[in-house]
């Protein structure tokens, strides 16, 4: 068993063992309802006043309120409500109230949906305005100032979840103040706590959510501060408990929990002193500079939180990042939604102004004041892991020569595919079909293995290849005439099954042949197989790539052996053959989990663990050794090569794992669809399997 190093502190962090004691005793010794007026309720309510106690001097709420809640976004919630309401009092009573509704570009969604939530809900009918921040993602002064006389409501947080940079706050204060705006004011101080001084009854903020799951305490506990004399609507109403704030009986073990934190900060002998963050991001700031050269960081670090780091690497997508660093156990977490191959910018990192590719690709990397020196150097020693993973790959420039590869690949973008045929022995390769969006893939693949591109051919006439050849530049002899597929003038020929004679081109032991098809001949197929003399029967034909209808074009080769390799993939099949069945299997029948994959693995010897992630992922991971068994590398880009194969040697098990189930499931119904009946997928991949944090 390895150890998981958490590095995902802004997402939520690990609990303080403090705060699982002190949570245990609310729901063990002192479990009672702090509202009830016998002994066992006083117990509970101490608990419920020793917290709040100790928040109120820890965050100076002087004279205003503080009340316990579900988290921040409940806090948001009741903080834009309570403001709403109050403006549309003063409105209806005849006074101005300006007429926007201001928020940070950068803020959670939970503020500007909320905000738009309450403006519809009240009918209040006020704009909505993204207040601009600058390059460093502090909030444009300047533009507040433009708008601060017309707000109803100015949204801003403390520090970002995504940069952490930090808000200026004293400084939004002297805009507010200068321009003389009555607007509530509320600060979303998330991810402020334990991080940042904070004195609210000393500023001018009306309204402060926190949440305590982001600082070492359980989720679903939270606070929101009210500033003296701001108006305030509970949310929620009931029974009046939280001073008639916030009805419904309180979380007593989470308020238990959270005062544990509080009473920690406040001690002040538990957590790590800001320059002692900072050498901790400067360590792991160094380690992945050393190993993701190009590496740019998305955050100042001057005015930053030192916790948090947001990088991007050129030529890696987040989702690569992402996938190797949860290979070697290293929980980092993409700056930007990326559930598709294809993540979205995020747009804190938009609204900075950067480059899609450095909103698109970004990672966070974010610990907890907790972090100690044996996590930082183990995350450094992983960070060197991945980088080494990644250069091995060819996803990174290598000085050394990469292993070469052999045999077929497949490159996948939403659906469409580039194909690769490499042979390592004579270290060429040909491309077949490739795509502007695969350009830099394929270039770094064949200049880090340093393999000479024979051909690049398509299936349909003139589709672009000019910007791959300026991309290959000496991989690739751009003096070779080439039809309008690309097809050398200087191919040879071989002799299909059908007598027909056509044009060839060898690579190593393998020949490329090329066949005409489509009504008008319009269209090109090509088939790939090993030949001996000039003849290419169709049983040596191991894999046909054409546009479709691939029925059509390829009568000749009509053999169970022979896979069709689509250049458009919608439905994840990755290849498929002239006999496969037309759906996939139910899920369900092809699943083995943890607890029944032991036995199955007992039952079938010979069965082969087949793990699809890329090799990437495979070279970074703390063990190949699974279930007692080593698993065979196999990613989901060499599945075609190897389907091959296996199909030849159909009654061997095959089990697929992955991180999550869902590549393997792919596999398994690739497989089975091709008439592989014993392809199976571990139900909910490597990540069901038990680790223990290391907390940070
Ligand atoms: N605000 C910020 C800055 C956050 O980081 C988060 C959580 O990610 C929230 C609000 C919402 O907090 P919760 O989901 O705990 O309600």
């Amino acid at each position: 068993m390895t150890t998981e190093i958490y590095l995902d502190s802004n997402a939520t962090s690990v609990v303080l063992p403090a705060a699982i004691a002190a949570a245990a005793d609310a729901m063990g010794q002192r479990y009672g309802n702090p509202s009830s007026t016998h002994a066992t309720g006083l117990q509970a309510k101490v608990i419920l006043d020793d917290a709040r106690a100790c928040a109120t001097r820890l965050l100076g709420v002087g004279s205003g309120r503080l009340m316990f809640n579900s988290g921040a976004t409940e806090g948001i919630q009741t903080s834009v409500l309570s403001a709403l309401v109050a403006l549309r009092e003063r409105k209806n009573a005849g006074a101005a109230i300006g007429s926007l509704l201001v928020y940070g570009a950068t803020e959670h969604k939970a503020v500007p949906e909320s905000l738009a939530h309450w403006n519809r809900l009240l009918g209040l009918n006020l704009a909505l305005h993204k207040l601009p921040v600058n390059p460093d993602g502090t909030h444009h002064l300047n533009a507040l100032r433009d708008v601060a006389g017309d707000a109803a409501m100015v949204c801003t947080m403390a520090a970002n979840n995504e940069t952490g940079v930090i808000s200026d706050l004293s400084g939004i204060e002297a805009v507010l103040a200068a321009s003389g705006s009555k607007a509530y004011w509320m600060v979303d101080c998330v991810q402020g706590l334990g991080k940042l001084k904070l004195d609210l009854s000393s500023t001018r903020i009306d309204y402060a959510p926190f949440s305590g799951h982001k600082l070492y305490a359980p989720k679903g506990i939270g606070m929101l501060y009210v500033r003296a004399g701001t108006p305030f609507t509970p949310l929620i109403m009931g029974g009046g408990q939280e001073g008639g704030q916030r009805s419904g009986t309180e979380n007593m073990a989470g308020i238990a929990a959270l005062g544990a934190v509080l009473a920690a900060l406040e001690r002040g002998d538990t957590f790590r002193t800001s320059a002692e963050l900072c050498s901790f991001r400067a360590r792991l700031a160094d380690s992945l500079r050393a190993a993701l050269p190009g590496i740019v960081f998305n955050n100042p670090f001057d005015k930053a939180l030192p916790t948090t780091l947001n990088f991007s690497v050129p030529g890696l997508s987040s989702r690569e990042l992402m996938d190797v660093f949860d290979a070697a156990e290293v929980r980092v977490s993409a700056g930007s939604a990326c559930s598709s191959s294809k993540a979205a910018p995020s747009y804190v990192l938009d609204a900075m102004g950067l480059p899609l590719w450095r909103s698109a690709g970004a990672i966070r990397m974010s610990f907890g004041p907790l972090a100690d020196e044996a996590t930082i150097a183990a995350a450094c020693a992983r960070i060197e892991r991945c980088g080494a993973a990644l250069r091995a790959s060819c996803l990174i420039p290598s000085e050394r020569t990469a292993v070469p590869h052999d045999g077929l690949l497949q490159l996948g973008v939403e659906g469409a595919c580039s194909w690769m045929m490499l042979d390592a022995a004579s270290r060429s390769c040909i491309v077949i079909d490739p795509l502007p969006d695969h350009t830099a893939r394929i270039e770094s693949y064949v200049r880090c293995q340093n393999y000479q591109v024979q051909a690049i051919v398509s299936t349909l006439p003139n589709a672009g290849r000019g910007m791959l050849i300026d991309a290959l530049g000496r991989h690739f002899n751009r003096n070779t005439d080439a039809d309008q597929y690309g097809w050398p003038q200087t191919a040879t020929a071989v002799t299909l099954e059908d007598g027909a004679t056509v044009g060839a081109i060898r690579l190593g032991a393998h020949v490329l042949a090329c066949v005409p098809c489509g009504a008008g001949d319009e269209l090109r197929a090509y088939l790939l197989g090993d030949t001996q003399d000039n003849r290419l029967p169709a049983t040596a034909v191991r894999f046909a790539f054409s546009a479709r209808p691939a029925q059509q074009s390829l009568r000749t080769v009509s053999v169970e052996q022979t896979l069709l390799c689509p250049t458009r993939d919608e439905k994840n099949q990755f290849c498929t053959s002239m006999c496969a069945e037309p759906e996939a299997m139910q899920a369900a029948d092809l699943q083995l989990n943890s607890a029944t994959l032991d036995a199955f693995l007992q039952a079938h010897p010979d069965a082969r663990l087949v793990d699809v992630r890329e090799p990437y992922e495979f070279a970074a991971t703390m063990s190949s050794a699974f279930a007692g068994r080593v698993a065979q590398s196999v990613p989901l880009s060499r599945l075609a090569e190897y389907a091959s194969e296996w199909l030849r040697h159909e009654p061997t098990p095959l089990v697929f794992i992955c991180r999550s189930g869902n590549r393997s499931m792919k596999a398994a119904q690739c497989l089975r669809r091709l008439g592989h009946r014993q392809a199976y997928s571990l139900n909910g991949g490597l990540a069901l399997a038990s680790t223990m944090p290391l907390a940070a």
